[in-house]
């Protein structure tokens, strides 16, 4: 049978992981658990999640009415209700039928309607319990129903009760060997630029460090590395992160909010930051026009944004969202495809010195003998541009859990 679980956090703490890891742990033997549990990231534009849209689910042999009953206890034990914690569990006894890999399909590129998720169920025949207004039926049911044809792995150790909420003693200088030991196997891990600790959350919530890689072997080893507090208990999880299964290729004229997309599109308006440090520009393709935004967290890759200029052809990636500014792409990725030649005057001489300008594109007169020259007479040189060609990536500390690191291109 497949166990689905999500939304039993909220910002006050807990972790969707930290209850699956439990009622996975407390199963009696009886009970067997198939297989690393799997968390799922959805789509990360909707509106309801707490931090990064996970959904948890296992498979386990065993009694379904046992796996029930402990899923209520651990639910009771652990889950503070907040308006914000709808908390959904599935069983489903029988295999994953197609209908359930189309629904994942839903919930990672669209926006699901909770009765969509409460007909499926039904129509599966599944178990579930649901908590406030249902919601977690969705990421439950999508997580099972994940078909994952690229995969990573990451290793979340736990902290001791007595710990939550206090600050995380975790040695950085032994992340940092850890990094630039097993980079780009083990990846965001630290980001050396924004000298940002990447795998401690700053929520209170039971996790002390996620480790995220190709590798579920080489992540055990290497957690051996990390000095810290006690750990209480770990879990490797199969994953769909950095993966960018939630990118679908789209021009622009079809992007709708809540989407993720690559598309490949030219700069059409000139990039400019806004007061708190925000980028954007717009680009377009035969089919469209969209703002594009990289946010003052995503830190230097704003220099590569912002030194585009209309015409430079350039590839996309990132999440369509209704903001203030309009509807707009905020970037994960772009690939500079071509970039515009730009010229500057070569100052023409006379009289033995440097003519002056008649003004902008406007041609040259000396000011000693008063001669004039055209615009369209003036020589021209090509200047380097500050752009090169290349594909960028936010920093570590504004990585999205399901945007595909380029080390994994
Ligand atoms: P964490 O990452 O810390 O576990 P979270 O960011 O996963 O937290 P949740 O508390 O799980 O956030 O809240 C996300 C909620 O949105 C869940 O109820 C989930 O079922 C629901 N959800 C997931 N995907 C979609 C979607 N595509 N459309 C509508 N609702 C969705």
């Amino acid at each position: 049978m497949f166990v689905g679980i999500d939304d039993t956090d909220s910002p006050n703490g807990m972790c969707t992981t930290f209850i699956c890891k439990m009622i996975m742990d407390e199963l009696p033997p009886s009970c067997h658990i198939i297989d690393f549990p799997r968390l799922i990231r959805l789509n990360p534009n909707i509106p309801y999640k707490t931090r990064g849209n996970g959904a948890l689910s296992f498979e386990v042999a065993g009694d379904p009415n046992i796996v029930v009953q402990k899923a209520k206890e651990i639910i009771k034990r652990y889950v503070v209700m907040h308006p914000n914690t709808n908390p959904g569990i599935v069983i489903l006894e029988d295999d994953v039928p197609i209908i359930l890999n189309e629904f994942y399909e839903h919930a990672l590129h669209d926006h699901v309607a909770i009765e969509e998720a409460h007909s499926l169920a039904k129509e599966l025949g599944a178990r579930s319990l649901i908590y406030g207004n249902g919601r977690g039926l969705i990421g439950a049911l999508a997580s099972i129903g994940a078909v994952l044809p690229d995969f990573t792995y990451e290793l979340i150790a736990y902290r001791l009760p007595e710990n939550i909420g206090k600050k995380r003693a975790i040695d950085k200088e032994s992340v940092k060997k850890l990094d630039r030991k097993y980079y780009p196997l083990i990846f965001d891990s630290y980001d050396w630029h924004n000298d940002y600790l990447a795998i401690a959350p700053n929520a209170p919530c039971p996790v002390l460090y996620g480790l995220r890689g190709n590798d579920w072997r080489m992540l055990q080893k290497a957690s051996e590395m990390i000095i810290s507090e006690p750990v209480f208990k770990s879990q490797i999880f199969l994953t769909n992160q950095a993966t960018d299964a939630h990118i679908k290729d789209m021009p622009l004229g079809q992007l709708e909010e809540y989407m993720s997309v690559h598309s490949r599109a030219k700069v059409s308006g000139e990039p400019h930051y806004e007061h708190k440090g925000h980028v954007f520009f717009t680009i377009e393709d035969d089919t469209g026009e969209m703002i594009c935004a990289a946010y003052e967290p995503t830190k230097e890759f704003r220099n590569i944004v912002s030194q585009l200029i209309p015409g430079d052809e350039i590839e996309v990636w990132g999440g369509v969202k209704a903001t203030d500014y309009g509807m707009t792409l905020n970037l994960e990725k772009i690939k500079i495809v071509d970039l515009v030649p730009i010229y500057a005057n070569i100052v023409p001489l006379c009289c033995g010195r440097k003519m002056n300008s008649v003004g902008r594109e406007k041609g040259y007169r000396c000011k000693q003998c008063g001669i004039r020259i055209d615009q369209s007479d003036v020589s021209k040189r090509k200047v380097e541009r500050a752009s090169k060609l290349g594909l960028y990536e936010v920093p570590v500390i504004a990585r999205r859990h399901l945007a595909k690191p380029i080390s994994r291109i």
